[in-house]
């Protein structure tokens, strides 16, 4: 059994209009359990739910200090290519997008490492666009030596892999993979996918089987809110969590939401989710599944990365960049992949949380923790 197979049990409208048709007692029966299944975080994001926001803010929050303390994790994005090999109607570094490609040699990565570093962080994700020619295993392979003298924990966001290259990859020092499905809706999504091996839906749902068969420590799921209605998307996210924590047992998990940004090319935005939607969401994910990790990135606003960060989050990207070399050296803006909208310093916003009452955090955890012995 893989998601994909799995997924054959959900049918979108039938999902999308239970959503609909939960009311404020299927909401108020979620609210007093301790356990909640999939019919309840239906309810908490269905907009029956919005009167309830106070209430699901106050648990949420309760339950996010329960399992996380008062703390947050910081990490930084490190782009070491936008060359793509796919057409994605909504990014930056779609291939039919004639922007300045470029990829990070070994010493420009390492001028990079340097310059994240003296920032502080210790974590750090490696992301590039999907070229399986130009930035493929090999090329890993020759840069995570050199990034690993650097960090102590390392995610990649990459093309999705087979297992075997996941395994080797691990064996190179990666830690977490993060692999989005961009929406659960076959039919949008090759609305939005147009050419490459990114079209493959499927190949690409049950990305996550093959991390959990590879060993991997974390893996990241999640839709980009806006490419489809968001609620039956994100359900299917909840579904699939929890299709893998049973599968998966021995890994944890990470759940992001992104909005759509403006970007090169960029295109209308089908569902678009208010601030206090997003706050709704993230309140039910944590309600949901008090384990897993919520992340937010610099695509949120200032104003609304200060005040939504108590609710349930557990990390936040600080000081990013979002294109090639962009660390130590400063070129055009022509190369992002979309647009930063928090682009306070990574010691601004450490500040802040500090003030804040959290404690930053600026690695994941100690492999000494969980080395065999
Ligand atoms: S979303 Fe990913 S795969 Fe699609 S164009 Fe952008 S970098 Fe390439």
């Amino acid at each position: 059994m893989t998601f994909s197979e799995k997924i054959k049990a959900y049918q979108w409208d039938d999902v999308r209009l239970s959503i609909y048709a939960k009311n404020a007692a299927d909401v108020q029966r979620a609210l007093s359990k301790a356990r909640l299944d999939l019919e309840d975080f239906k309810a908490l994001i269905s907009p029956a739910a919005e009167p309830y926001l106070e209430q699901m803010a106050q648990k949420s929050q309760q339950l996010t200090q329960q399992r996380f303390g008062k703390t947050q994790q910081f990490y930084i994005p490190l782009y070491l290519s936008n060359m793509c090999s796919n057409i994605c109607t909504y990014c930056g570094f779609s291939m039919h997008n004639a922007i300045r490609r470029k990829t990070l040699d070994m010493e420009e990565i390492e001028r990079e490492c340097i310059a994240i570093k003296k920032m502080g962080f210790a974590h750090i994700l490696l992301v590039t666009g999907e070229s399986e020619r130009k930035v493929g295993i090999d090329y890993f392979k020759q840069a995570l030596p050199i990034i690993k003298r650097y960090f102590s924990h390392i995610t990649i966001e990459v093309q999705p892999l087979q297992q075997e290259e996941y395994s080797e990859l691990i064996q190179y020092g990666v830690d977490s993979v993060l692999v989005y499905q961009e929406t659960y809706n076959p039919v949008t999504y090759a609305e939005h996918h147009l050419k490459g091996k990114k079209a493959d839906f499927n190949y690409r749902l049950d990305t996550h089987d093959r991390l959990g068969k590879a060993g991997v420590h974390k893996m990241g799921l999640g839709s980009l809110i806006g490419l489809e209605e968001w609620r039956t998307d994100c359900f299917y996210v909840a579904a699939h969590l929890s299709y893998l924590e049973k599968q998966y047992w021995q890994s944890r998990y990470t759940i992001s939401f992104p909005r759509l940004r403006p970007c090169t090319g960029g295109m209308e935005i089908k569902s678009v989710m208010s601030d206090k939607q997003l706050v709704q969401l993230i309140c039910a994910y944590r309600l949901f599944n008090p384990e897993v990790e919520l992340s937010l990135s610099t695509r949120e606003s200032q104003h609304f990365r200060n005040h939504v960060l108590p609710l349930g989050i557990t990390s936040l990207s600080a000081g990013s960049s979002t294109q090639p070399g962009g660390y130590a050296e400063q070129s055009e803006k022509a190369l992002e992949q979309f647009a930063i909208s928090d682009e306070r310093s990574a010691q601004t916003m450490a500040e802040l949380v500090k003030a804040q009452g959290y404690e930053v955090v600026w690695k994941d955890w100690d492999h000494s923790l969980t080395e065999q012995s």
